[in-house]
């Protein structure tokens, strides 16, 4: 038997980042950034106006009121866009609009609102104080400032920072490009006529997914029978991917097979991971690629691959948190286990009286594929707890992300 985190050690210690690539920004949405951003000038590049108004020098308004205005010669319109490029003095305005920059010689900008058109001249009827309405050059982002650092995830505020940047082109770590396979004689693909007896491959379609949402790029090799020359032909074929996923075959009654052309084929171990469902797992390198054997039952596939799978391709993919988010849950009803494996529990979440409750989602066999469907998260019991009674907090992995929210402290 392995502890959980004995065994997500040794596959962390075997998984590294995969290389880099270029891309243009829309597409390193929700990808690691592999470089640091530095900005090449200040943006903005100028002082600018934050207000559609007047650009004044504020010595000439600083007594203007509604009552007594103070009376300013325009000597043009600036649009954002434009420069204005001649010499300003005393007793002189430019009418200027938002994100225009600050003619030489004004440092003030008076709001529209304070002041009255009139013919070639503008009445100012308040003083904004010196500086005012002014967005200053490099108050968003200074010259040679590391803007963006290597490692982090790319959101849509940051790909409207790369643009602002006139930086087209990123790099980010490349997507772990992943192999599917599902072993056993017993399996019907998707779209084959309905057999008695068979039972549809469900396994890689869920893993596909949770692949995909891990961020790699699944592949999917089908089915290998228990035979040796399918399986061992399926597993090369996998190689050409960077990860190797298998189900099926692995458990201790199971037929011996997969185990056996595994061990073959590379460097393998056969663990009993101490925790429930997803006991079972293979974890290897076969020819320099990651393989993982995870469990037949489809309930403790998924599980698996949420412990160690995920955790793992992320890593690949250049990301610096590993895992989903975590949160305090009271427990809505008794759960009894017994002492020696930890428990991921499949729990609907709902939120009362400010504080997250959890309920479990009934039957927790590992072949109920519905109560995955039905989980919005896991509730974690260490290895040595026995009863969980209604009312203590408990651990909940979040699975759905759109419950993400009630992981932050603030909701
Ligand atoms: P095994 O781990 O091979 O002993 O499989 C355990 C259980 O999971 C069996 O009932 C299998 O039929 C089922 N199973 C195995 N592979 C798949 C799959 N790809 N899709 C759905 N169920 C599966
Ligand atoms: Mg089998």
């Amino acid at each position: 038997m392995i502890l959980v985190e004995e065994a997500l050690r040794h596959i962390l210690e075997k998984i590294s980042p995969l290389g880099i690539e270029r891309v243009p920004i829309l597409q390193a949405l929700g990808r690691v950034l592999a470089e640091d951003i530095l900005a090449l000038r200040n943006i903005p590049p100028w002082d600018n106006s934050a207000m559609d108004g007047y650009a004044v020098r504020a010595e000439d308004v600083l007594s203007a009121s509604k009552e007594k205005p103070v009376i300013l010669r325009v000597l043009g319109d600036l649009p954002a866009g434009r420069v204005f490029r001649g010499r300003v003095g005393a007793g002189e305005a430019v009418r200027i609009m938002t994100g225009a920059p600050l003619p030489q010689g004004f440092d003030t900008v008076v709001p529209v609102e304070d002041t009255e058109k009139d013919g070639e001249r503008v009445k100012i009827l308040a003083s904004p104080g010196k500086g005012k309405n002014i967005r200053l050059s490099g108050e968003d982002v200074k010259s040679g400032e590391r803007v963006l650092e290597e490692g982090t995830l790319l959101r849509p505020a940051h790909i409207g920072m790369l643009a602002s940047l006139q930086r087209s082109m990123v790099s980010v770590y490349q997507q772990p490009r992943v192999a599917v396979l599902s072993t056993g004689d017993e399996l019907l693909e998707i779209d084959e006529p309905w057999e008695d007896g068979k039972i549809v491959n469900s396994n890689s379609y869920s893993l596909a997914a949770l692949v995909a949402e891990s961020g790699g790029i699944p592949i999917q090799l089908g089915i290998a029978k228990d035979r040796r020359e399918e399986l061992a032909a399926k597993v090369r074929q996998g190689l050409a991917a960077d990860l190797l996923l298998t189900s099926g075959g692995v458990s201790v009654g199971d037929y011996d097979l997969v185990k056996e052309m595994l061990s073959e084929m590379g460097r393998m171990n056969f663990w009993k991971v101490a925790m429930r469902p997803g006991q079972p797992l293979a974890f290897g390198m076969i020819a320099e690629k990651p393989l993982f054997g995870l469990p037949g039952n489809p309930v403790s596939s998924m599980i698996s691959f949420e412990q160690f799978v995920r955790p793992s391709l992320l890593k690949m993919g250049g990301h610096k948190n590993l895992f989903r988010p975590t949160l305090q849950a009271i427990l809505k009803e008794d759960i009894a286990k017994k002492a020696g494996l930890v428990h991921f529990i499949r729990c609907r979440l709902v939120w009362e009286k400010g504080e997250v409750h959890a309920t479990t989602t009934g039957e927790q066999g590992s072949a109920i594929l519905s109560s995955m469907v039905k989980a919005q998260g896991l509730i974690v019991l260490p290895r040595e707890q026995t009863l969980a009674p209604a009312g203590e907090k408990v651990k909940v992995i979040l699975l759905d992300p759109s419950l993400f929210h009630l992981a932050s402290p603030l909701s």
